[in-house]
């Protein structure tokens, strides 16, 4: 039989160890944070990637498509300019009426007139064919444009500061009321050719720069829902490795406590009675002495010796005796109460240390625990029968006492409750 009622006793309210699932629990705490916190990394970093690559990837179709521009309007340079056929509608550009060498107009021998355009009036020209076929906007513009229609919008306009700065080109996303555009924007230097029209200018100079507008709503909605798809496996991914450490961690500390239960135990008991063992029934007594102290309770004290048990031993054998010291055992969980401290305080000796109990109530359960012992019959298996007896000696804790001074005065008395012929209870107060 195991010691029940002990271990569950008022004295547990102090744990006799810590527990290591507590260590557990925090760990896994940190872990799982850990792992949260790096899914969310990478995630964010996956994330931050693709709109980066998006990002260089419009550039670089931007950049490709102004090259494409500027060596159009190199040839076009060269040429002074080009002759397009007059359709209705068409004017003689105002700004080339007044270079030398060149007519603004001509017509050929059936009538028909060719007017003059510029690279800048052609980039006009391709640039709306290219905004209705493909989408894309296309402006040439600078600080100073010789024409109004020019003007550069604030965008283009903070790209002309920069390159004024150094930069070599700019782009980034715009929110527009018709949607998000991509906006790229590189500068146009002034070369040889330019200073026939612009003449106060310095070849070098920064003339003014080409805009291109990708519109990038779809990609961008496209990116958005990669995210999403993205969010959901990162948490789905954090769900199950939080999931399945949890469930780790669960069995972990289950077996643990187990463990730790078991350890407890066989540091706290007697393995032969069950009962708590000398060393963990001095450690509740030292807390219970504390408590009596602090709350100002009585607290008293049994200790009890199996007499003449040598013959038990002598005449029946070990065994017999060891049966004999697990039936007081029981005998003494049976009559005592629930919150008393019972422990196997020696070879035949036990300790009870009765909380809130005054000597009066002490010497009734040292005598009812005496009078149950002495009635109980003891059969060996070898068909003997025999009775036990016990003598006990009881003290009541006293403001001037300590752990040692207590058991000294209960050994005395159970040493006369010996001295005065045995199967008794004596007391010293
Ligand atoms: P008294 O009435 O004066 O106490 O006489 P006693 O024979 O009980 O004397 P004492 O207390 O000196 O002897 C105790 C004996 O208990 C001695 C030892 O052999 C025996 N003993 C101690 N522990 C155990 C045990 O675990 N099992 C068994 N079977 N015997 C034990
Ligand atoms: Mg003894
Ligand atoms: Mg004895």
């Amino acid at each position: 039989m195991t010691n029940n009622k002990a271990p569950h006793s008022s004295a547990n309210a102090e744990a006799p160890l810590k527990s290591n699932s507590e260590f557990v629990k925090r760990y896994v705490g940190i872990i799982s944070l850990i792992i949260t916190i790096l899914i969310i990394a990478i995630f964010w970093g996956f994330n931050n990637r693709q709109t980066k690559l998006i990002k260089e990837q419009l550039a670089h179709e931007a950049r490709a498509f102004f090259q494409e521009i500027v060596q159009t309007r190199h040839w076009i340079i060269k040429q002074d300019g080009i002759y397009v056929k007059q359709k209705p509608g068409m004017r003689v550009d105002p700004f080339l009426v007044d270079i030398k060498g060149l007519e603004s107009a001509i017509s050929d021998e059936h009538g028909q007139t060719y007017l003059l355009r510029n690279h800048a009036a052609i980039t006009r020209m391709i640039s709306a064919i290219a905004t209705e076929d493909r989408a894309f906007g296309i402006n040439i513009t600078s600080l100073t444009p010789l024409n109004p229609l020019n003007e550069p919008d604030a965008f283009e306009q903070e790209a002309l500061g920069l390159f004024e700065e150094g930069d070599k080109e700019v782009y980034g996303f715009q929110k527009t009321p018709g949607g998000v555009l991509f906006r790229f924007m590189a500068p146009l230097l002034t070369e040889e050719a330019c200073l026939k029209c612009h003449a106060n200018a310095e070849t070098g100079d920064i003339r003014g720069g080409i805009s291109i507008s990708i519109p990038a709503g779809q990609v961008l909605k496209e990116i958005n829902t990669t995210r999403v798809y993205i969010g959901i496996s990162a948490l789905a991914l954090l769900t199950l490795l939080l999931s399945v450490i949890l469930y780790i961690a669960k069995r972990f500390i289950k077996a643990l406590d187990k463990s730790e239960k078991q350890l407890i135990e066989l540091a706290t008991t007697d393995p032969l009675s069950g009962l708590l063992n000398r060393r963990e029934g001095i450690r509740r007594f030292q807390v219970e002495i504390s408590r009596s102290f602090r709350e100002k309770l009585p607290l008293s004290i049994i200790l009890i010796d199996i007499d003449l048990f040598k013959q038990v031993n002598d005449n029946f054998g070990h065994q017999v005796g060891d049966q004999a010291i697990r039936l007081v055992s029981e005998i003494l969980l049976a009559t005592l109460r629930d919150y008393d401290i019972i422990c196997r305080y020696g070879g035949e000796e036990y300790l009870v240390i009765l909380p809130m109990t005054g000597i009066a109530k002490a010497l009734e359960a040292a005598e009812r625990t005496r009078e149950a012992i002495e009635a109980e019959v003891i059969q060996t298996r070898t068909g003997n029968e025999f009775n036990l007896t016990v003598s006990s000696g009881v003290a009541s804790l006293q403001p001037a006492d300590s752990l040692d001074s207590l058991v000294y005065r209960a050994d005395n008395a159970l040493y006369i409750a010996k001295e005065e012929g045995r199967n008794q209870v004596q007391h010293l107060e």
